[in-house]
C-alpha cells in the first residue's frame, strides 16, 4: 500500500508523522509505503516570522532539516509535483511519476503580491522568509514616520499575525523610544478590524488605549509607489513611510495547474477531510477551502484526523473520527501579554484576558514546536 503525502509543512509533516506511528508495524512489514514529497528540504516555523522581524529570533531558530524532524519510517522526496492526477492516482514530480493508494494533500498557501500593482516595488510583508528578513531592516530603520498594515485580501495565513504585529510595532517603538514620533494605522478589508465579531470588540478596544488607528471597508486595489500611497476600491488614498502588508493569498500552483479549483483551494468535505469526489484522496491544512482559519493549528487537529482514519482503513478497521473545525490561536497583545482564542465549526470564539501567563506559555510553544512537528507533543 502506497501512502503519498505531498507537500513539507507543518500539515504534511505532521500527518506523514503521525502515521508512520500508526502504521509502524505496516511499514517493518514492507506492507506500508509513506513517502513525503516536498519542493523544500527545510521546514519553517512560520509563526517564528512574527520574531525574527523584531530580531527576536534568528533564521537558525525558525528552520530545521525535514529529514531530522520526520519518522525515520517515512521516505522523502524533494522534488516539486507538477501535477496531480486524482483519476490515475499519480503524481508528476517533473522527470518521474509516482503512483499512490492514498494521496494527502498538504501544498499550503502563498502569497501573491504581485496580484496588487504596485506592492512589490514599495511594499513589505513578513509572510515569507525573505520578506521578512527585509522587513527586519527596514523596522530596524525606521526612526519616525507612519506605518500602515494593511490586510489586503481574505482569506490569508493566520487571520491574528497582522493584529499581532501591530500590538508588536506599538511595544517596539515605546521601547525605542519613537511612539511619539511615529504614527501606526491598520487596515481591514470588511467592516470591522476582525472577522469574527466578539474578538473584533476587544482587539479595537486594545487599539484606543495603544493609540493605533484603524480603517475598515478598505480594500486596496493598487500601491502607488512614487507618492507612496495606498488606493483602495472604496476610492480612498492612505500615504505612508512604511507600508507593512499582508498580501493576497492563493493556494498552490500545482492545485490550479492540475484543475483540481480555479484558485487553489480543494474542494474538501468538512467532516472527513476528503477531498470531494475522492475517497483516496485527503486535503488539509491551508490547502483546504474549509471555513476555518489557515492556521497551524488546525492543520495539527486536522493531521491527526487524516492519520487516525487512513490507518484505520489500512487496518480494516472502521474511520471513525472527524473533524469538527477546532482551532487555537494565540494573540500576542504585546511583548509581555497574550491572550488566545479557540472555537470550532459550532462554538463562537471565545478568549481570555490578556495576560502574561498566555504569553509565557506561546513562548514555551515557540521552542516545542519541533516536540510537536515530530509528533511528540
Ligand atoms: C507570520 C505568520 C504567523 C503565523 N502564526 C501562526 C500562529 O501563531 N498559530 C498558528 O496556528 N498558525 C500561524 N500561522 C499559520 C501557519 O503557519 C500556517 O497555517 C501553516 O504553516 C500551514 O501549514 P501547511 O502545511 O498547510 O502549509 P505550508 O506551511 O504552506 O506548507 C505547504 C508546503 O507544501 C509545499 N508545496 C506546495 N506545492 C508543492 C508542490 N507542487 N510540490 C512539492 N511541494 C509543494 C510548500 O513548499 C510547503 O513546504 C502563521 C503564519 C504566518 C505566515
Amino acid at each position: 500500500m502506497k501512502i503519498a503525502v505531498l507537500g513539507g509543512g507543518v500539515a504534511g509533516t505532521l500527518t506523514a508523522n503521525y502515521l508512520a506511528s500508526r502504521l509502524r508495524e505496516e511499514i517493518r512489514k514492507k506492507e506500508v509505503q509513506i513517502t513525503l514529497i516536498s519542493e523544500r528540504e527545510k521546514l519553517l516555523y512560520e509563526p517564528g516570522l512574527l520574531y525574527l522581524i523584531f530580531n527576536r529570533f534568528e533564521e537558525k531558530d525558525i528552520l530545521r532539516d525535514l529529514k531530522i524532524i520526520l519518522d525515520p519510517g517515512v521516505k522523502t522526496v524533494f522534488k516539486r509535483a507538477e501535477k496531480i492526477d486524482l483519476e490515475n492516482r499519480e503524481l508528476n514530480l517533473g522527470n518521474e511519476k509516482l503512483s499512490y493508494d492514498y494521496l494527502v494533500i498538504a501544498t499550503g498557501s502563498r502569497i501573491v503580491p504581485e496580484e496588487i500593482p504596485g506592492l512589490t516595488a514599495t511594499g513589505h510583508w513578513f509572510y515569507n522568509l525573505d520578506g521578512a528578513v527585509r522587513l527586519r531592516k527596514e523596522i530596524a530603520r525606521f526612526k519616525e514616520g507612519k506605518v500602515v498594515v494593511s490586510v489586503m485580501g481574505v482569506p490569508h495565513k493566520c487571520p491574528v499575525a497582522p493584529i499581532e504585529v501591530t500590538f508588536l510595532l506599538h511595544d517596539f517603538f515605546k521601547i525605542h523610544g519613537i511612539r511619539k514620533s511615529s504614527e501606526i494605522v491598520y487596515t481591514y478589508p470588511i467592516n470591522r478590524v476582525f472577522l469574527m465579531e466578539n474578538v473584533s470588540e476587544l482587539i479595537q478596544s486594545l487599539f484606543m488605549e495603544k493609540g493605533i488607528e484603524t480603517r475598515t471597508f478598505f480594500n486596496p486595489i493598487e500601491v502607488d509607489a512614487e507618492r507612496k500611497e495606498i488606493v483602495t476600491l472604496e476610492g480612498e488614498r492612505e500615504k505612508f513611510d512604511l507600508l507593512i502588508s499582508i498580501p493576497p493569498h492563493k493556494g498552490a500552483k500545482v492545485i490550479i495547474d492540475s484543475e483540481i479549483s480555479d484558485d487553489g483551494w480543494i474542494p474538501t468535505d468538512k467532516y472527513t477531510l476528503r477531498v470531494k469526489g475522492y475517497d483516496d484522496t485527503f486535503a488539509i491544512g491551508d490547502a483546504t477551502d474549509l471555513p476555518v482559519s489557515k492556521a497551524g493549528s488546525v492543520a495539527h487537529f486536522q493531521a491527526e484526523v487524516v492519520a487516525e482514519n487512513l490507518s484505520a482503513e489500512i487496518k480494516g478497521l472502521p474511520p471513525t473520527a472527524r473533524y469538527f473545525g477546532k482551532a487555537m490561536c494565540f494573540i500576542e497583545t504585546s511583548f509581555d501579554e497574550a491572550t488566545y482564542i479557540w472555537f470550532d465549526y459550532e462554538t463562537p470564539p471565545r478568549f481570555v484576558k490578556p495576560n502574561k501567563f498566555t504569553h509565557w506559555m506561546k513562548i514555551a510553544y515557540n521552542r516545542m514546536f519541533w516536540l510537536t512537528a515530530r509528533g511528540v507533543l
